[in-house]
């Protein structure tokens, strides 16, 4: 298994606002991308870890041989930034995990659970059950309630055979589909994907308040 993780951080979504992009935001004192990156580093499985950033940012990223690490300049959306760090991959590489540089909690269980399954079926990702009823809302008005024990929240990281990720893309450039999940453009060009349990501590971090949350959890996980 020669294992590379794509942590595509190209975007600048500053929903938090002060001007800083959500994955560069500070957790305990250490950026969030920091964070994943050095989590997947302890991993001596992984070849690889390529981080897709903006392209201005390249000129600050500092590069030492032997590092494990490598930058590439992100594209204009979050699947063409996987594109370009997924065309960066060694030749060796026959699997692929991509996560979000937002989700530092992710279990390293979940983890070999999904590299597992997407060794086995092509590609895995991780899944949570939906605890709320959800609604179809339009115009501020509930329509009807949705069965839910048939949706589940995608969750990262999600991982891929090497030749399914690339059909995937390829294909998705080719048809100009767009999507913040890859998994999803593989189900829906037919690959089988296998989803694995989920762990809701493996959460997104998107908001000010998640951020507090996360604080929080920092603190117990270093106990
Ligand atoms: O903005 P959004 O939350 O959908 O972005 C999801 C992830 O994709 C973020 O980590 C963001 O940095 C990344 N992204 C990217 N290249 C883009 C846009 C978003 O790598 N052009």
């Amino acid at each position: 298994m020669s294992l590379v993780v794509i942590v595509p951080a190209a975007g600048s979504g500053i929903r938090f606002g002060a001007g800083v992009p959500k994955q560069f935001q500070p957790l305990g004192g250490k950026p969030l991308l920091q964070h994943v990156v050095e989590r997947f580093l302890l991993d001596d499985n992984i070849l690889r870890v390529i981080v897709a950033v903006a392209e201005p940012l390249l000129a600050n990223v500092k590069q030492t041989p032997g590092d494990r690490t490598s930058f590439v300049a992100g594209g204009a959306t979050r699947q063409q930034s996987v594109a370009n760090a997924l065309a960066a991959a060694p030749e060796e590489t026959t699997l692929v995990a991509i996560h979000d540089a937002v989700r530092p909690f992710f279990s390293n269980d979940v983890f070999a659970s999904v590299v597992a399954a997407a060794t086995e079926q092509g590609a895995a990702l991780p899944v949570l059950p939906l605890n709320d009823t959800i609604h179809l809302v339009r115009n501020e008005m509930v329509v009807q309630s949705v069965d839910r024990s048939t949706l589940a929240a995608a969750q990262t990281p999600q991982c891929f055979r090497i030749e399914v990720l690339r059909e995937v893309l390829e294909r998705a450039e080719r048809e100009g589909l767009e999507s913040t999940d890859e998994a999803g453009l593989a189900a829906h060009f037919g690959f089988p994907v296998k989803a694995v349990g989920g762990d809701s501590m493996n959460f997104k971090i998107t908001r000010p308040e998640d951020l507090m949350l996360a604080e929080l959890l920092l603190k117990e996980w270093t106990k």
